[in-house]
């Protein structure tokens, strides 16, 4: 087996088949430079002798955008119910923070490589960390303020898996300022040390095209109205060494959250920061599930993708964000895995679908007007739309915007795709928009086969070289961390 590699200047490929922005192709030519951004992509050619060629169906990469990787150590273990007690988010959130507590830089790194293993396997070609474990468990700082940062980042780039590394703001445990929770003590960093870790991260990895830097503050509760206004300015960090400086934050996921906000500040989470920040691209809205109707156009106009984790989102009992509605307006989202109970875009993709089923009763409903139109515009079949394709180009896009990594076979966008597996049952239907259809509605075994990233192959016919030793060091931490609790 090849090792993952970089490919000398200007590798060109050539493709069977592939899934443009415009829709289902075939025969394409793709040029990429020595970065792994696409320089020159031609349609309805032949193949050229040096092109490295593509078999089968290749999609534009799904960018994930919302990931804790350490939670990936508790999936499946928080299903049990205490006898006559109720559960929610924050009984959730109790188990979460016990795990979290009992975490060396050795389990995160191990953890956090075994969470990407999976998710490049999956189809997701870049994920969006959002960070928040700073300090050691006793809540004392580590030597290095990037201790958990870089084992997080340093697990990204064994695997192959390009990351915008989010640290969070994380200041105080409820809105008003109040301090943090003992069980929060791994969370805390003054601004000052916030602005020195960003800046650390931004030196250590300017020359690393796959590692990007963001900002995030956790949510409206953890940050005073000052420290979000401090850290979201454009110039707080300017971002000297990338394209943009994506800023994410939680949002409005829980009722209880914009019930508490409205009686602190009088307006609702979304409406708030919508007046106090001047929210635009650059932003991602994870979440945003109890949205108004006027606060929905509002970001709609705005700019922002709103993040949608509908796995966790349906595990934690948070609700269903109005994604018909939003898409009507033009809104943009993106999808992303959050607590990584499950890790797989076609499954969260076909959930997203689904949940808007159960609630509208009718079918084939989650269609982006933006992505349609575009496909239309250049298609001679417009009479049907095809779901699928259209669940696929909307999170490329939307996904991509908030990761600061776009993907999706067009110029000057990164050369991470995946092909499709020709041996997976489920996809045995499939021809051109069908591809898309059954990969994310009727895949067996994700449907994944090979995996490039800036055009390097990083997974070979459904393996990576690394599978074993990473597998072997998770299960090392998982039973380090159940000896510990
Ligand atoms: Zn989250």
């Amino acid at each position: 087996m090849e090792n993952i590699s970089h490919h000398s200047p200007n590798t060109s490929y050539s493709f069977e088949t592939l899934l443009t922005p415009n829709g289902w192709r075939k025969n394409a030519r793709l040029e990429v430079d020595a970065r792994g951004r696409v320089t020159a992509l031609e349609l309805d050619v032949h193949r050229q002798r040096a092109d490295i060629h593509i078999p089968g169906a290749a999609c534009p990469g799904i960018p994930n955008l919302h990931s804790h990787s350490f939670q990936r150590a508790i999936a499946g273990l928080t299903s049990t119910r205490r006898r006559g007690s109720e559960d929610h988010f924050w009984t959730w959130r109790t188990e979460m923070y016990k795990a979290a507590l009992l975490l060396s830089p050795e389990d995160v790194a191990a953890i956090a490589a075994q969470c990407f293993l999976e998710m490049i396997y999956s189809g997701y070609t870049s994920v969006a960390e959002f960070h928040y474990l700073h300090r050691a468990p006793n809540g004392e700082p580590y030597e290095q303020l990037s201790e958990l940062s870089e084992a997080v980042i340093q697990a990204s780039l064994k695997v192959g898996l390009p990351i915008t590394h989010l640290p969070v703001l994380y200041r105080w445990s409820g809105v008003g300022s109040s301090p943090l929770l003992e069980e929060q003590r791994r969370f805390a960093l003054t601004l000052d040390e916030y602005a020195l870790l960003i800046e650390q991260l931004d030196d250590r990895y300017r020359d690393e095209p796959r590692v990007k830097v963001g900002i995030a503050p956790h949510s409206l509760r953890a940050v005073s109205p000052y420290e979000l206004s401090v850290i979201t300015d454009p110039y707080f960090a300017p971002h000297r060494h990338q394209d943009v400086r994506p800023v994410h934050i939680h949002i409005a996921e829980q009722m209880a959250e914009v019930h508490m906000w409205r009686e602190h500040t009088g307006q609702r989470p979304i409406e708030w920061l919508l007046d106090q920040c001047e929210v635009d691209q650059r932003w991602c809205l994870v979440h945003s599930t109890h949205v108004s109707d006027e606060e929905m156009s509002k970001l709609a106009n705005s700019g922002v993708t709103v993040g949608l984790c509908p796995s966790t989102e349906a595990d934690l009992g948070d609700g269903i964000f109005p994604l018909v509605d939003y898409l009507e307006l033009g809104g943009e989202y993106g999808i992303g895995s959050d607590s990584n109970l499950r890790i797989n875009p076609a499954e969260e993709l076909r959930l997203l679908e689904w949940g808007q089923r159960l609630h509208h009763q009718q079918r084939n409903l989650a269609f982006s007007k933006r992505v349609t139109s575009q496909i239309q515009g250049e298609s001679s079949d417009h009479i049907y739309d095809s779901l699928g394709q259209s669940l696929m180009l909307t999170a490329a896009r939307g996904g991509g915007r908030a990761v600061a990594r776009e993907t999706g076979f067009k110029l000057g966008c990164w050369a991470d795709w995946f092909t499709l597996d020709p041996k997976d049952v489920g996809l045995y239907a499939a021809h051109d928009h069908r591809w898309s259809d059954q990969w994310v509605f009727a895949q067996r075994r994700m449907g994944v086969n090979d995996v490039y990233i800036g055009g390097s192959r990083v997974i070979y016919e459904g393996r990576h070289p690394l599978e074993e030793e990473i597998n072997r060091d998770y299960r090392a931490a998982i039973t380090r961390l159940h000896e510990r609790s």
